[in-house]
């Protein structure tokens, strides 16, 4: 699918990443690329809040 650069103008595929034109970050494609990296970094996070709750409550009750 071809689309317009909002940046520039020209004529840009869905399928790149960034305007061949310009260098523009194409929204299309780095929307879905920053949410999955962000539920990643969630992941982690929640994963370390847990682990370290985990490792007091042994410690309280051990
Ligand atoms: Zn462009």
């Amino acid at each position: 699918m071809i689309q317009d650069c909002s940046a520039c103008g020209d004529k840009v595929s869905s399928e790149a990443t960034i305007c061949p034109h310009c260098g523009h970050p194409n929204k299309y494609e780095w929307k879905p690329v920053s949410g999955f990296f962000a539920v990643i970094n969630t992941l982690i996070g929640f994963g370390l809040f847990f682990f370290v709750l985990i490792m007091i409550i042994i410690v309280i009750f051990s």
